[in-house]
C-alpha cells in the first residue's frame, strides 16, 4: 500500500494505476462504516484495479463554530485498516496543499443542498462538493463510493456528477450500524458513556415511526420518541422526496426520513428508507 501525501503525488500515481480505480473519499477516524466502503470498493477494483482511499478533514466544509479543530484523528489506525481492507493508495493531503492561501473557486450545488444538513450547516455542502471534485479531478476515479448515512451528501454528489459531466460512476453503501442500532460515526467518539448507552433511541424512533400510515403521523411520532431521549435536542426531523431531498409532498414516490439530533457535544445524523405507499 502506498501512501501520497500531495495531490501532485496522488495525481503521478493514479494517472498510471490499473483500472478501475475505484475511490472511497474520508475524513479518516476509520471504523467499520469505512471500513465497509473500502472493503466494497476492493471488490469492485477486482485483483487487477486499484483501490484509493482519501483521508483529509476538509476545513471549508466546517462552520466557523463547527468541530473542525477537535474532529477526531487517528491515521495509525486509519493507515492499518486502510491496509486490512485492500487499499492500494492512501491520499492524505495537507490543508495547505489542497487549497492556496488565495483559492477563490468553489463547487455550489444550488437545490438539494437548501433542505437538511443544509439548511442548518450554511456553506457545509460547497465545501464538500469542492472537495469531492477536487478529489475527482486529482484520482479520476472510474467509481466512487460514499455511504447512505449522508443521505443527502449522496444525491448531491450524483447531481454533481450529473451536471458537471463528471465520468465516474457513484455507489451507494448501505449504512453500517452498531448491534444496538446505532449508526457508526467518527463524532460517535464525542459522546460520554451515558450519552453512547441512549444513542440508539435515534435509530429505533426512526424505525417505529415509519410505520405510521400518514405523513405528519410519521414526524409526530419520530418527534415524540426523540425528545425522550436523555440530553437530545432534535435540529431537524424531516421527511423528504429521496432523490430531491424536498419536503416530501406525495407518498407514491420513495421517500426518506432523515434527522439531526445534538446529543452533548455530539451532533448525530441519520436517515431510513421510507417506500412509496400506493
Ligand atoms: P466521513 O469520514 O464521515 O466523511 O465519511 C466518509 C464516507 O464514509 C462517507 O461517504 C460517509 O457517508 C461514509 N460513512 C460514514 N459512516 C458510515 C456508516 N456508518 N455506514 C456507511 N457509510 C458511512
Amino acid at each position: 500500500m502506498r501512501i501520497a501525501k500531495s495531490p501532485g503525488s496522488a495525481r503521478n500515481y493514479c494517472a498510471k494505476a490499473k483500472p478501475p480505480v475505484v475511490l472511497v473519499p474520508t475524513m479518516g477516524a476509520l471504523h467499520e462504516g469505512h471500513a465497509a466502503l473500502v472493503r466494497r470498493a476492493r471488490k469492485l477494483a477486482g485483483a487487477r484495479g486499484s483501490v484509493v482511499v482519501s483521508v483529509f478533514v476538509n476545513p471549508i466544509q466546517f462552520g466557523p463554530k463547527e468541530d473542525f479543530s477537535k474532529y477526531p484523528r487517528s491515521w495509525g489506525d486509519d493507515l492499518r485498516i486502510c491496509r486490512a481492507c485492500g487499499a492500494d493508495l492512501v491520499f492524505r493531503p495537507s490543508v495547505e496543499g489542497m487549497y492556496r492561501a488565495d483559492n477563490s473557486v468553489f463547487v455550489e450545488e444550488g437545490s438539494l443542498s437548501r433542505y437538511l444538513c443544509g439548511a442548518s450547516r450554511p456553506g457545509h455542502f460547497r465545501g464538500v462538493c469542492t472537495v469531492v471534485a477536487k478529489l475527482f479531478m486529482i484520482v479520476r476515479p472510474d467509481i466512487a463510493i460514499f455511504g447512505e448515512k449522508d443521505w443527502q451528501q449522496l444525491a448531491i454528489i450524483r447531481r454533481m456528477v450529473r451536471d458537471l459531466d463528471f465520468t465516474v460512476r457513484i455507489i451507494g453503501h448501505p449504512t453500517i450500524r452498531e448491534p444496538d442500532g446505532l449508526a457508526m460515526s467518527s463524532r460517535n467518539n464525542y459522546l460520554t458513556p451515558d450519552e453512547r448507552a441512549v444513542a440508539p433511541g435515534i435509530y429505533a424512533a426512526l424505525r417505529m415511526a415509519i410505520s405510521a400510515k400518514r405523513a405528519g403521523d410519521i414526524l409526530s411520532a419520530g418527534r415524540r420518541m426523540i425528545e425522550e431521549i436523555p440530553g437530545a435536542r432534535i435540529d431537524y426531523l424531516e421527511l423528504v422526496d429521496a432523490e430531491t431531498i424536498e419536503p416530501a409532498r406525495s407518498f407514491s414516490r420513495p421517500m426518506r426520513l432523515a434527522v439531526a439530533v445534538f446529543l452533548g457535544k455530539a451532533r448525530l445524523i441519520d436517515n431510513i428508507a421510507v417506500p412509496p405507499r400506493p
